[in-house]
């Protein structure tokens, strides 16, 4: 039976989407393929908001976060981490031999200006990593605040940002917050299958590229913007042209209903989920401020059997997420992102309700 995925990605695919995965290959070296790449470059542009260059890369998304931590960094790197996908980036570093230093946030509290100030007042860093959205926890860091003070304070340090689970589901506008590379993957907001990832790259942030040594090859960030700028929107390798095939199509729906739109559905199916999430259990994330819109990490006070939970609603044909590493069965997470509908998130709400006798 189809379960509907109300997990923090992959998420459920609208099945008109799912079936573009299925059009007739294209050579990856015709004019075809040079349009279909330049057509996802624009619109993704939009989602984005920025002018800066957008590279496709056939992996999930921790292949360009891998790819940009080892590719930028030439001295050394602040990584702030709020959770499971900030520890994932400073294991990245350090497995690749890329000088690096973590900066851990009380679990459920953000990273904060204050942190990232102090952090790049010793002068000891030219690069430095945010997770945006934090899947683990729920909790949305507060970005544009952090690209206020690298703009005002340390115009020099390459600011790298992690919006894997929030990108195409909550406002994020990536030229007026300075960010460097911006990275997120198919499966969460923008409603894909998972296998491609997406990232937008400043000019600068290549040319400091240019000064590291040992960048890979097949995740070299300045390898990956030399063929889309200057070698006819390709790639060095065979993309998935099953999944831009996809994507070029989910871009044209996305940009249909209107970024703007998308982000306030984002809102109101995040606010309902909220309160039903208050009124029986608590939030994991105390500070309003900081709650993600596109996911729920709530605070297992009843401690209920999540696991039992979701037996019984896969019966029912839904699936939600227990928490993650540390947070399993005291946290279970209900995502709402991508193309569900506040009316689908209530009938999951209400057969979660059934299922525990609310
Ligand atoms: C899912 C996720 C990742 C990992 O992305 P993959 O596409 O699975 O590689 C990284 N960061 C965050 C915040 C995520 O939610």
């Amino acid at each position: 039976m189809h379960k509907k995925l109300f997990i923090p990605g992959p998420v459920d695919v609208r099945e008109d989407v799912l079936l573009k995965m299925a059009t007739p290959q294209i050579g990856h070296r015709s004019k075809a393929a040079s349009a279909l790449q330049k057509g996802i470059s624009d619109k993704l542009k939009k989602v984005f908001q920025t002018e800066n260059t957008i590279i496709l890369s056939t992996s999930s998304g921790s292949g360009l976060m891998e790819a940009a931590i080892r590719s930028c960094t030439r001295k050394r790197a602040a990584v702030f981490s709020v959770g499971a996908f900030g520890d994932r980036w400073y294991k990245m570093a350090k497995s690749n031999g890329v000088p690096a230093d973590k900066f851990s946030s009380v679990p459920g509290q953000p990273t904060t200006v204050a942190m990232v100030d102090e952090a790049l007042a010793t002068g000891k860093y030219d690069v430095i990593t945010v997770t945006h959205n934090e899947t683990s926890a729920g909790i949305m860091n507060p970005v544009a605040e952090i690209g206020e003070l690298l703009k005002s304070k340390y115009p020099e340090v390459l600011f790298l940002v992690d919006t894997v689970s929030s990108m195409g589901g909550t406002d994020i506008k990536v030229d007026a917050w300075g960010i460097d590379v911006c990275i997120t993957s198919t499966q969460k907001c923008l409603g894909l299958p998972a296998g491609m990832a997406i990232c937008s790259v400043t000019e600068r942030s290549i040319e400091a590229a240019r000064q590291v040594e040992n960048r890979g090859l097949y995740f070299d960030l300045v390898e990956l913007y030399e063929y889309v700028k200057n070698k006819n929107d390709q790639y060095p390798s065979t993309p998935s042209l099953s999944h831009m095939f996809a994507l070029d199509y989910q871009l044209d729906r996305i940009l249909a209903e209107g970024i703007e739109n998308r982000f306030a559905r984002h809102i109101e199916m995040a606010n309902y989920v909220r309160d039903w999430a208050r009124k029986y259990f608590a939030i994991f994330v105390e500070d309003e401020k900081y709650l993600s819109n596109t996911l729920t990490t709530i605070k297992n006070t009843r401690g209920i059997s999540v696991s039992d939970l979701n037996k019984q609603l896969a019966e029912r044909g839904y699936e939600i997420s227990n928490g993650y590493g540390d947070l399993k069965d005291v946290t279970f997470r209900i995502s709402h992102m991508a193309d569900y509908t506040l009316d689908e998130v209530k009938e999951l709400i209400r057969n979660i309700n059934e299922i525990l006798g609310l």
